[in-house]
């Protein structure tokens, strides 16, 4: 039997209107309404199309947007005064610097220098530390969405057998400490992992965000398994995921598309941390 479809675009859709319906009651009761700044520094295109989606998805739910383009040439110096500003700004309630950043700019510096409190992407050391020691935090945005499209199957996490593929600080150590706060048993795999088709195989819940088209097969799904497919990559200008989607949904059990899994629910999470930043520091 062919996998169910885990409809990330479908989702993201309903939560929005949630979280538009709470801005509303925001602004309305404590004359709030919930701001995100975003800093793009440089020129590169698909950093220029995310920030655009970003800033159209927050109008969209009511919420203030704007943007800070920085040119290429921009000194860490200069990117830390705009953080600094931003911090104090009372009408800013998420700060978010898309990354890549130029090589002279230091990213761990300037995650650094974000506070915390306003940090939405929850990259800053604060919210990973408490994420660790399962303390309220910002989370961030790509781990929170799939944590979300899991339970969307209404399988239960607790007890089940996860297996990351991939250990990225945005990614792969974030969700796998999340599906571990859920109960999950978890496995992380990387580039240095040997056997991992075998690994794969015992995963009822298998994460994939590896960054390589088709990576994972059936080989390494068991069946009835839940797939997540982080991956985004162009393919003769078509995006296609991690996993090869096409034989997988014959083995799986559950299974994210892309585009319309993952990416959509990025966003998403990025509105509901903005909203639950504005609604902690009003
Ligand atoms: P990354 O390059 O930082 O990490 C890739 C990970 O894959 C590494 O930990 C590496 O050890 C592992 N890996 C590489 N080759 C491997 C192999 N042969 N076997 C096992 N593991 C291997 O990437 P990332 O930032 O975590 O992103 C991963 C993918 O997810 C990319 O395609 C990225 O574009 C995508 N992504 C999507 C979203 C979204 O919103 N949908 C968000 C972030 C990242």
């Amino acid at each position: 039997m062919e996998a169910n479809i885990i409809d990330g675009k479908a989702l993201s859709n309903r939560l929005r209107e949630s979280i538009k319906s709470r801005v509303e009651e925001l602004k309305s009761r404590k004359g709030i309404t919930p701001g995100l700044t975003v800093i793009l520094v440089g020129n590169d295109p698909a950093s220029a199309v995310y920030v655009r989606n970003k800033e159209r998805a927050c109008k969209q739910v009511g919420m203030n947007s704007s943007i800070i383009k920085l040119g290429e040439d921009t000194t860490q110096e200069e990117l830390l005064r705009h953080i600094e500003r931003l911090n104090k700004d009372k009408g800013v309630h998420g700060i978010l610097v898309q990354l890549p950043l130029p090589p002279q700019i230091d990213p761990t510096q300037v995650i650094n220098a974000i506070d915390p409190r306003k940090d939405v992407d929850g990259f800053h050391p604060m919210n990973v530390g408490r994420l660790v020691t399962g303390q309220a935090c910002l989370e961030p945005c790509t781990p929170k969405g799939i944590i979300r499209l899991i339970q969307e199957t209404g399988e239960p996490i607790r007890g089940k057998n996860a297996v990351v593929i991939g250990r990225s600080n945005i990614v792969g150590k974030p969700v796998s400490l999340m599906l571990l706060k859920n109960d999950a048993t978890v496995t992380i795999c990387h580039s240095k992992t040997s056997g991992l088709d075998e690994i794969c195989r015992r995963a009822d819940i298998l994460v994939v965000a590896v960054g390589r088209p088709n990576f994972v097969d059936n080989r390494y799904v068991r069946d009835g398994a839940i797939v997540i497919d982080v991956g985004i990559n162009r393919v003769d200008g078509k995006l296609v995921g991690d996993v090869d989607f096409q034989e997988v949904r014959q083995k799986a059990g559950w299974i994210t598309p892309v585009p319309g899994g993952v990416g959509p629910m990025t966003i998403t999470m990025l509105l509901e941390n903005t909203l639950q930043a504005a609604q902690q520091n009003e």
